[in-house]
């Protein structure tokens, strides 16, 4: 069995480092938990960004993949398959909308929401040909593709990709009056996360997502939300936008969706949105696929429980209560909402980065961003035990610094 160095070495010397991973190497994992390959245990406050909302190898999922690994696994749209009207219907349903439109990767879906709202400029708005506009925020993160870096404003994620898409415009997050001033006639979509997951976890002003839709709605403009991270029960509630009692013309759903199983990302929009595609404008070899719809169709179930909405919000009370009392004490901000949290560490105690090492070498496993930050996102399955030794760790990394 080689070591966790001669694997590092080996990863590191034939893998694009477009990462800087923690020198972790997991080899097994469960719930909240991972073990690495010399048999220590982590505490995962990760949970893949939010793609392990329902923990590691959650058992009904698993059982719902092993079941359809049986039967059909990949077929391709080119046929119907029978878990496929199910998955489009029951999402369609959790949503509210009418229809669905399944991709793999949350960028994938987030270049269908781009593709949809353009073809519904120019089908339904009447905007003139090749002019539509879509509207962006400051520190967006919607993936890696070329059109989405083209509208990100971070210059590790855009520089040296161009040249880049234009039909982008980008207005500071959170200022309403910033948005209002630049939708024009050709202003087909608004495009923004509920909840700013890469960012740092940044929330909006209270009424900014209400207010986005006041002015989408008066403008004849569709509200994208990208609730790839912040929906499916992370903050309290299937989606982020329900905070403020709004109501999106799109959402894009991915990460949880799959269930830490599979890679599973959809488009949801009522029939007057989705309905401007016609066969052969856009889709996807494994976009809908029955281990995809299989799982997914068990993640949809769970979540129409709602008991998973409600665990995020009663742990996410109890964690944001811990969090706010380090603020002074080796903490300077925190901000979040449910089970998700961004953390922004006091300068004398180190970087994001030196704070998830020194976590890691106890146990716990987090991940910094932009610098200061550190993310809490712990699968909505851990125990209340478990989040409070988490907890404690951070607090001793905090002290002892
Ligand atoms: C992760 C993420 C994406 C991209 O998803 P991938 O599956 O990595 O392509 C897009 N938007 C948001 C808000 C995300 O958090």
């Amino acid at each position: 069995m080689p070591t966790t160095a001669e694997l590092l070495e080996q990863a590191d010397a034939h893998s694009a480092h477009n990462y800087h991973p923690l020198p972790v190497v997991i080899a097994a994992a469960e719930g909240a938990w991972m073990t690495d390959v010399e048999g220590r245990r982590y505490l995962d406050l990760l949970a893949g960004y939010s793609a392990l909302n329902f923990g590691h190898r959650n058992r009904r999922l698993v059982e719902a993949a092993k079941a359809q690994l049986e039967r059909v696994t990949l077929i391709s749209r080119a046929f119907y398959h029978d878990r496929f009207a199910a998955f489009c219907s029951e999402l369609a349903e959790l949503c509210g909308m009418e229809a669905v439109l399944p991709m793999n990767t949350g960028a994938e879906a987030v270049e269908t929401a781009v593709k949809t709202a353009r073809k519904w400029g120019y089908q339904v708005k009447g905007v003139p040909d090749g002019q539509a506009k879509i509207i962006v925020v400051d520190g967006n993160f919607h993936g890696r593709t070329t059109t989405i870096i083209s509208f990100s404003t971070d210059p590790e994620a855009r520089a040296e990709f161009g040249p880049y898409t234009p039909g982008f415009e980008i207005v500071p997050y959170g200022d309403l009056a910033a948005l209002e001033v630049v939708v024009d006639e050709n202003t087909v979509a608004v495009l923004l996360e509920p909840i700013q997951g890469e960012a740092g976890v940044l929330v909006p002003p209270p009424g900014y997502l209400a207010g986005v839709r006041r002015i989408t709605a008066e403008r004849n403009v569709l509200f994208v939300a990208d609730e790839i991270q912040s929906g499916l029960g992370r903050t309290g509630r299937t989606f982020a936008c329900e905070h403020e009692g709004v109501v999106p013309d799109m959402y894009v759903l991915g990460k949880a969706l799959g269930g830490g199983v599979v890679p599973v990302s959809t488009v949801v929009a009522n029939r007057s949105v989705l309905g401007v595609y016609r066969p052969g404008e856009h889709g996807s070899a494994f976009g809908g696929n029955p281990l995809a719809c299989a799982v997914a169709l068990d993640v949809i179930a769970m979540l129409r429980t709602g008991d998973f909405q409600q665990r995020a919000a009663e742990l996410g009370d109890h964690l944001h209560a811990e969090l706010d009392a380090l603020v002074g004490g080796g903490v300077d901000a925190v901000r979040g909402r449910g089970l998700w949290a961004g953390v922004d560490i006091h300068p004398g105690q180190g970087t994001g980065r030196e704070v998830s090492e020194r976590l890691m070498e106890r146990g716990v496993l987090v991940k910094d961003t932009h610098g200061a930050t550190i993310r809490l996102a712990p699968p909505l399955v851990i125990t209340k035990d478990d989040l409070d030794w988490g907890l404690a760790h951070l607090r001793d990394v905090l002290e002892v610094a």
